[in-house]
């Protein structure tokens, strides 16, 4: 449902008998769950969803930011808890590799920064993707020949950048994950675009295409 507009939008909701109107309209079985449903709708206003973008996340050697608090994401690749218990694991492994504190915080805030950046991006992205592609004829069938192509071959042969993302192979970044996702969407998009490829393919045939249309993307992009 949207903020605002015409129509139920969050911002039209302003009376006690508009609050009831909207959960019996569209969430009937939510009623019964919840008897103080407008009190607990008045008192829980929506909150803005924001991207925490800051740098260094260490300071005077002895504080580290890390999680939310460094690098808090919208919420459209549910990846905001993932992003920080990987964070853990990422400073673990500093700990040891390191003989201090202050080195391992500069090396945490230096080295984990690309990956929350781009896992920053790729949550806007999925925003704009859900809001604006899922109705576009070329994306309907680019998530097909992805489906096809994931069914089909091994993750070391074909992953979507869904599933770079949110299932990767082992050491795969959220920057990794990033830059190959878009430029296997970029590829795909123009290859159907551009009638090289359809759905109906011979799977080798479509995998050998997109495969190689996205090494293309990639040098080109350096
Ligand atoms: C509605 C919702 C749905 C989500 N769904 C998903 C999902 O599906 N998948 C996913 O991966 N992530 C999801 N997330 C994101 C995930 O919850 C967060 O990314 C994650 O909780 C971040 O962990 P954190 O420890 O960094 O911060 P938090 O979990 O926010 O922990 C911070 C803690 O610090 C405490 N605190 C704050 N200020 C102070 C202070 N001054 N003194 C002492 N303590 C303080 C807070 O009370 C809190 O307990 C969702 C978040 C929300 C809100």
């Amino acid at each position: 449902m949207q903020y605002d507009g015409d129509g139920p939008a969050f911002n039209n909701i302003k009376t006690d008998q508009e609050i009831n109107d909207f959960f019996t309209t569209y969430f009937k079985d939510i009623l019964e769950h919840i008897p103080d449903l407008v009190e607990q709708y008045k008192t829980n206003p929506a909150p803005p969803l924001g991207t925490v973008r800051c740098s260094p996340w260490n300071a005077y050697d002895k504080s580290l930011l890390i999680g939310d608090s460094a690098h808090a994401i919208v919420p459209f690749y549910g990846q905001g808890m993932n992003a920080s218990f990987e964070d853990v694991v990422v400073f673990d492994k500093l700990i040891d590799e390191h003989e201090n504190w202050s080195d391992a915080f500069k090396a945490f805030s230096t080295n984990r920064k690309p990956d929350a950046d781009a896992i920053a991006d790729l949550a806007l992205d999925n925003f704009v993707e859900m809001r604006d592609s899922v109705a576009n004829p070329n994306f309907q069938l680019k998530r097909q020949i992805e489906m096809r192509l994931e069914a089909a071959f091994a993750k070391a042969e074909y992953q979507s950048k869904y599933s770079l993302v949110t299932f990767p192979q082992e050491g795969i970044s959220y920057r990794e994950a990033m830059l190959k996702g878009r430029a296997q969407d970029k590829a795909i998009l123009w290859l159907l675009e551009n009638d090289h490829i359809k759905v109906e393919d011979d799977l080798n045939d479509l995998l050998k295409s997109i495969q190689q249309k996205t090494a293309e993307v990639l040098w080109l992009r350096g």
